[in-house]
């Protein structure tokens, strides 16, 4: 068997201004990084006339170390439209180093649907999280170069919240000591990084609208307290203009292919825990214009990631969504049912049975909380049998749950063709699009709508610092936000060892946080790690190149 990368380089591509003729896209929006890689002009937006096309989102079941393939579906559907005849284009989030270099890897899709060229795609691309990662260090500079200078805004230094960012993943960097060495070095201050990709810079490039709208919430980004608790900006520190500058052309999507030629755009890549987990808005919004049929994914299963995108990104951007996939595995569901990692390959009916109200949940969420047309989409691993997949199957239609199975992973798009048949009858159904809350209801409100109807607890708890939080935090201004949900993403509760569909549980808030640029309050349910660490064997031990520039071991 092959693995994606070698599938990947074997695939011959098609030289980019081809994809882009294709979907409508002039030469004059292009703007090339080599042969197979261009960003597309913010102009195109505003400037291509006609209807949008139809938005799908690709969500899942509750992660699991067995994997689940989003992306991977994500990738197949857009090809299975394209051989039913359709017009349908991609969008993404872009990967990070990190992952990339540490224990999952990349994140291009796998087998015979993946995005091209995937060691561009998951090494530097065309250098936007290296753009983002400049503008965040710039604004930590001349932080501490205000308080350096005399600190006139009198900044507490024991109240600064903004980091600096690597895009690595590098534990030494957590917490850090720096401005030792005396009076001209700097003030002396515990500090620490983040990985890029949690930089709340990432969040605002993803959600702005338009380079004016990411210069806006650049500025508000509150970078730490004054001595009388008042919160100071990056606009305090007359630091919007350059972070933008640096960011004109981050901004921009990236256009890349499938396996098959399908356009992809491949645009920003923020936190689903910290943050809200999507592809940037403006990737979507050309993905709709560029397409009959955008098709998207969301981060982590569909109780943190489809929820964010509906509630904060669908909202900021006045989305309309047609349909909901949310991808399910027979090794996945056996996880649910109580099987250990070792024994996945085995057949387990039992407890693929004990296993499927996970999957229920999040269908009847979809289906029922934010009224929306929902597809399950069996993601089919080789050693699953046709027992399990009839089992999946059969119950879901018993309960008049869509569902169908996708071979995309082993044969592209041709074996997307089921999958894809279904959303374009889903998308043809009309809906009534609904958020799980209203803005104007209080902080704890919206938490509890969440913690109720999305992951069915009895209720949320907020310990006595949240409470405090949140009576500042609506003090200051910031009560109408939208709530980003920090929570594990491995269980519906804070509890990661609650596998399945549990019942009765709390879940607790610590602390609140606001993330003002982004423009939502990120509520913490435990402790989030925003830098992480690598794994005793590291994928970067098997990625080489040779002589003639040929990447191996990436994955
Ligand atoms: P997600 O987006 O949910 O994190 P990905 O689509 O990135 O998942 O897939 C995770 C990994 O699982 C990838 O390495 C991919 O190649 C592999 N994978 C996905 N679907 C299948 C499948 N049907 N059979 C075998 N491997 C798969
Ligand atoms: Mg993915």
């Amino acid at each position: 068997m092959k693995s994606d990368i070698e599938i990947a380089q074997a695939c011959p591509m098609r030289h980019i201004r081809e994809i882009a003729r294709e979907v409508g896209v002039e030469e004059r929006y292009l703007e090339q990084y080599g042969n197979y890689k261009a960003k597309i002009d913010d102009k195109l937006l505003q400037e291509k006339k006609g209807p949008d096309g139809k938005l799908i989102l690709v969500t899942a079941i509750t992660p699991t170390p067995a994997g689940e393939g989003k992306t991977t579906t994500t990738v197949g559907l857009a090809d299975g439209l394209r051989k039913l005849g359709k017009k349908s284009v991609v969008a993404l989030r872009e990967p990070s180093l990190g992952p990339v270099f540490g224990l999952k890897g990349g994140a291009a899709g796998g087998g015979y649907a993946q995005v091209v060229p995937m060691e561009d795609i998951n090494l530097h691309f065309t250098g936007d999280f290296h753009a983002i990662g400049a503008a965040n260090n710039l604004l930590a500079a001349m932080l501490d170069n205000h308080i350096q200078q005399g600190n006139a805004l009198g900044i507490d230094v024991k109240k600064i919240t903004w980091k600096r960012c690597v895009d690595m993943n590098d534990r030494q960097l957590r917490n850090i000591v720096d401005g030792l060495g005396g009076r001209a070095q700097g003030v002396p201050r515990e500090d620490g990084f983040d990985i890029t990709v949690a930089s709340e810079i990432m969040a605002v490039l993803c959600l702005a609208t338009s380079i004016t709208d990411l210069k806006a919430r650049l500025g508000r980004m509150v970078v730490g307290y004054t001595y009388e608790d008042k919160p100071v900006t990056a606009n305090d520190l007359k630091a919007a203009g350059a972070m933008a500058a640096l960011l004109k052309d981050a901004i921009k999507p990236n256009l890349v292919q499938t396996l098959e030629g399908t356009p992809a755009l491949i645009h920003g890549g923020p936190f689903a825990n910290i943050a809200h987990g999507c592809n940037s808005i403006m990737a979507t919004r050309a993905a709709l214009k560029l397409g009959d049929y955008a098709v998207t994914e969301a981060g982590f299963g569909a109780d943190l990631g489809a929820e964010k995108f509906l509630d904060i990104k669908c909202r900021m951007a006045d989305l309309q969504p047609s349909a909901v996939v949310v991808v399910a595995t027979v090794r996945a569901l056996k996880h649910h049912g109580g099987v250990a990692k070792a024994d996945l390959g085995k057949e387990d009916l039992a407890a693929l049975e004990r296993g499927l109200p996970n999957l229920l949940r999040h269908v009847e969420n979809i289906t029922t909380v934010f009224r929306l047309p929902c597809v399950v989409a069996i993601n089919r691993f080789p050693l699953d049998t046709e027992a399990e997949l009839a089992l999946i199957a059969d119950r879901c239609r018993e309960l008049g749950v869509h569902v169908a199975l996708s071979e995309v992973w082993a044969k592209g798009g041709e074996g997307g063709r089921a999958l894809a048949e279904e959303v374009v009858r889903l998308c043809e159904q009309p809906n009534q699009f609904q958020q799980a809350y209203p803005l104007d209801c209080s902080i704890e409100e919206k938490l509890r709508a969440i913690v109720t109807k999305i992951y069915r607890g009895k209720d949320v708890v907020l310990t006595p610092n949240a409470q405090k939080q949140a009576r500042q935090l609506t003090e200051q201004g910031f009560g109408g936000y939208p709530i980003c949900m920090a929570k594990t993403q491995y269980s519906f509760s804070d509890n990661q060892a609650l596998l399945g569909a549990p019942e009765d549980f709390t879940v607790t808030v610590r602390n609140l946080k606001v993330s003002a640029g982004a423009g939502f309050i990120v509520a913490l349910t435990g402790d989030i790690l925003t830098m992480p660490g690598l794994p005793k064997v590291p994928a970067a031990e098997k990625i080489d190149v040779d002589e003639t520039g040929k990447i191996t071991g990436l994955f």
